[in-house]
């Protein structure tokens, strides 16, 4: 089933989780105890990240394709086109319709870490709309792609970003999916901004809740969003006290999601970080 579905079947917001294959070195059964605890949440899908690194490339497709077939979920692989040729875009697509996955998560991806600039890469790819348009023609495949309430940190004016945006929707995006905020005014601008351009398609707020001090510089600098007074708050009080800092972090991710809720938003996408009982929790606590 394509995940637009979910969106235009019900008017209760659709629940998605993002997780991450783990290091080829780590066991993947561990990964499977962590979705079988997230799918007492009964997420309408789970999307599976790709490894930037190349090292868990395979695992995004082994796991989406068990997701889907072992737990009886709809699944959302995630697929950078940067660092790859045309050739193994087509064959990658391939390799995912024939284990049965119909919805893609298109990205352009970042450089490799070995990669000193853009430039420098043999790149037959140079944005996501690219991949969409493949994907479209390669076959019936649902297609979701990101957006950056804040703007892309490449991009030096979020009118362009915006621009840019539209062209990818119009490219064949069913589904938009954002990169984390802690600030919903952002988020709700960015819907207004979106609009006014022409975005019709579903725009989902992905939520990624604060558990530790350190997390959130990673985070931050990772991402551009900006960060919160009532955050900054937060961190100088619980910054040096691990657990109090979690529980203070789950709330504000909590009240994070109703807010999201009440003002009518499609669904929400967690970024869970493959951890269940604290995902748990903040689902419950918004009334998810
Ligand atoms: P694009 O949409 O191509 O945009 C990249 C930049 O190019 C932007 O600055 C944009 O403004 C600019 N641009 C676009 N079109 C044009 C144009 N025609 N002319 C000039 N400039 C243009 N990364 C991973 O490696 N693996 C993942 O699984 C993954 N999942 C993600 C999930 C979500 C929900 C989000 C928000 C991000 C995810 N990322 C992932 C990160 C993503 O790969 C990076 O943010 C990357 O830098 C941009 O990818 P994109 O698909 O948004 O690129």
């Amino acid at each position: 089933m394509k995940i637009i579905e979910f969106y235009k079947l019900t008017d209760d917001p659709v629940l998605s989780l993002e997780i991450f294959p783990p290091q080829a070195s780590y066991p993947i059964e561990s990964l499977f105890h962590t979705i079988e605890e997230l799918r007492d949440l009964e997420p309408d899908f789970i999307s599976v990240t790709y490894g930037a690194g190349g090292s868990t490339r395979d695992r995004t497709v082994e796991i989406a394709s068990s997701i889907k077939k072992d737990f009886g979920i709809e699944t959302l692989a995630h697929l950078t086109c940067m660092a790859h040729s045309r050739q193994e875009v087509d064959h990658i697509l391939e390799t995912l319709w024939d284990r049965g996955i119909r919805n893609i998560m298109a990205l352009r991806g970042d450089p490799p870490a070995d990669a000193e600039s853009l430039e420098m890469i043999q790149r037959e790819y140079h944005y996501a709309w690219e991949l969409i348009e493949e994907a479209r023609k390669k076959a019936d495949f649902g297609i979701a792609a990101a957006a950056y309430p804040e703007g892309h940190l490449e991009c030096q004016k979020n009118s362009d970003d915006i621009i840019h945006l539209k062209q990818k929707v119009d490219a064949g995006v069913d589904v938009l999916i954002s990169q984390l905020f802690f600030d919903n005014r952002k988020f709700f601008d960015f819907i207004d901004r979106s609009l006014q351009v022409g975005i019709n398609c579903p725009i989902v707020p992905g939520i990624m809740p604060v558990l530790n001090a350190k997390q959130i510089k990673r985070m931050i600098s990772l991402s551009g969003a900006s960060i919160t007074s009532e955050l900054l708050k937060l961190l100088d009080k619980y910054g040096d006290l691990p657990e109090e800092m979690e529980k203070a972090g789950i709330e504000y991710a909590s009240r994070q999601v109703e807010d999201l809720l009440t003002n009518g938003v499609p669904g929400i996408h967690m970024y869970t970080m493959n951890k269940s009982r604290q995902i748990k929790e903040i689902a419950k606590n918004a009334g998810l």
